[in-house]
């Protein structure tokens, strides 16, 4: 069996470049968001995993908006806070 040599010694002579270390910005999801009703930024989402609900309300107490909106294992704050804006356009909440 001649010809089959595998020279492992090779293996891995390139060995490990140093790679520059890029930091990706990690995308940071406000928590606050603007109010369809009042304009202010201060809606809040609070999501219940156990119940998989989310309910979202207004900061302002002038305001006082709120709604629970049900929310996807995978769905996020923002989420809700679409289906709550949502909601809110279509003219079922007040
Ligand atoms: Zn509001």
């Amino acid at each position: 069996m001649s010809g089959w040599s595998i020279n492992f010694g090779k293996v891995g002579k390139l060995g490990r470049r140093r790679r520059k270390a890029v930091k990706v910005p990690r995308k940071v999801l406000p928590r606050i968001y603007s109010c369809p009703k009042c304009g202010e930024d201060s809606i809040r989402v609070v999501i219940s995993r156990d119940a998989n609900t989310a309910k979202v309300s207004c900061g302002n107490e002038k305001c006082g908006i709120l709604a629970e909106v049900p929310v996807a294992k995978v769905e996020q704050p923002v989420d809700a806070y679409c289906k709550f804006a949502d909601l809110f356009h279509s003219g079922k909440l007040v």
